[in-house]
């Protein structure tokens, strides 16, 4: 199977605002009317042409007629959990489901975890999306869609205010399609964010994160989950081609606005990883950085033989980091019960 996405159909979702304008320009719309359209998608969040009353009925039925559509996705499915947290399932056109996480944060906000790959190359051991390898790529559009449908999941009054590349996925190893879905979701007349406002979370691929900070600095997130090589190594083979050092060294010389902090996850696995050893040298790595440090209890599923650790172990490897003045949270397990946690995304074959 390959991985590149199908061939999109024409969807309006895909497009970024300079091909937006090339295509009507070549029907010889003039440039206001692909402002006008792009508006009524991006920031209006219409999701058909009919919807868009205020452009001529002859151009949204030309529009039809040449195969043009608002998004390849529907949501197919939300779930709630007891926390509030919400699990979106997207059907894509060819039929791939993909998953999007609301989780609920103080102040009536929500934060977005969206998929950039349906399943993931990257086969880290603890992972349940690892498991499953890399069906596909999404496109652009298929990133965009899932920020333009998740708002009208929410009750009235709801919103969300920031999104983080953390559900299905490497964003970076998708990194054209990721980088043009942060254009358009932080550009004008889009849904709002800014590169304050989004996150992108990845395993450690060292020449793309160079590049990210080249061309759209967002807030950056490292999966750490281990502070030796030789641990790192097993757990996560992209560590035999970029080693820490060199992962660490990329990360200091990301561009981070003044002010901002760089988030290391780290998955705390009993008996592998959670040592006081492994805190000491935890440290020591992010010495000077302006880290923070989010501890993530293992959120076990069938296969890998780990163990999610004792509530007191979890205190004293937090314990030795706060002592040193490292900033750092444990991530409260949220969306358990819908298998909506940290590495548990991905379609259970037995998925009601
Ligand atoms: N692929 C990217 C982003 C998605 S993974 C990345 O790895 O950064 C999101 C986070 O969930 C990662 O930090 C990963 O280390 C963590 N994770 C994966 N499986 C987990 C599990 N079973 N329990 C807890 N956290 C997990
Ligand atoms: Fe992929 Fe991230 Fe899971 Fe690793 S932790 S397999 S990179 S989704």
């Amino acid at each position: 199977m390959s991985i590149r996405p199908p061939t999109p159909e024409r969807s309006l979702t895909e497009m970024s605002r300079e091909s937006l304008r090339a295509a009507l320009s070549a029907m010889g719309e003039p440039r206001y009317r692909a402002d006008q359209i792009y508006t009524w998608i991006f920031a209006r969040g219409a999701r058909s042409l009919e919807a868009m009353t205020d452009t001529p009925k002859a151009l949204r039925q030309r529009l039809a007629d040449e195969g043009y559509t608002v998004g390849r996705a529907l949501v197919e499915k939300v779930r709630e959990s007891v926390d509030g947290t919400r699990k979106l399932q997207f059907r894509l056109s060819d039929g791939a489901a993909i998953e999007s996480v609301l989780i609920p944060m103080p102040g009536g906000l929500f934060t977005q975890c969206l998929s950039s790959q349906v399943g993931c190359a990257m086969d880290c051991k603890f992972c349940y999306t690892g498991t499953m390898g890399l069906s596909r790529h999404l496109t652009a559009g298929e990133i965009v869609d899932q920020v333009l449908l998740a708002p009208g999941t929410l009750p009235a009054g709801a919103r969300i205010d920031h999104v983080v590349y953390m559900g299905m996925g490497e964003p970076l190893h998708n990194f054209d399609a990721v980088l043009q879905s942060i254009v358009t979701i932080c550009g004008d007349d889009g849904p709002g964010y800014s590169f304050k406002r989004v996150t992108v979370s990845t395993s450690g691929l060292v020449p793309q994160i160079d590049r990210l900070g080249e061309v759209a600095p967002v807030n950056l997130a490292i999966s750490l989950n281990a502070t030796t090589d030789e641990v790192r190594d097993r757990l996560m083979p992209v560590n035999k081609r970029y080693p820490l050092a060199e992962l660490i060294a990329a990360v200091r010389r990301y561009p981070l606005p003044p002010r901002r902090k760089l988030t290391f996850e780290y998955v705390l696995l009993g008996g592998v990883n959670d040592g006081d050893d492994d805190a000491r040298r935890l440290v020591k790595l992010l010495h000077r950085l302006p880290a923070r440090v989010n501890l993530i209890p293992w959120n076990p599923f069938d296969g890998p033989a780990y163990a999610r650790p004792t509530e007191e172990r979890i205190r004293a490897f937090q314990r030795i980091l706060l002592d040193r003045n490292v900033t750092v949270t444990v991530r409260v397990t949220k969306g358990l019960d819908i298998d909506a946690a940290c590495g548990q995304l991905g379609e259970r074959p037995d998925a009601a």
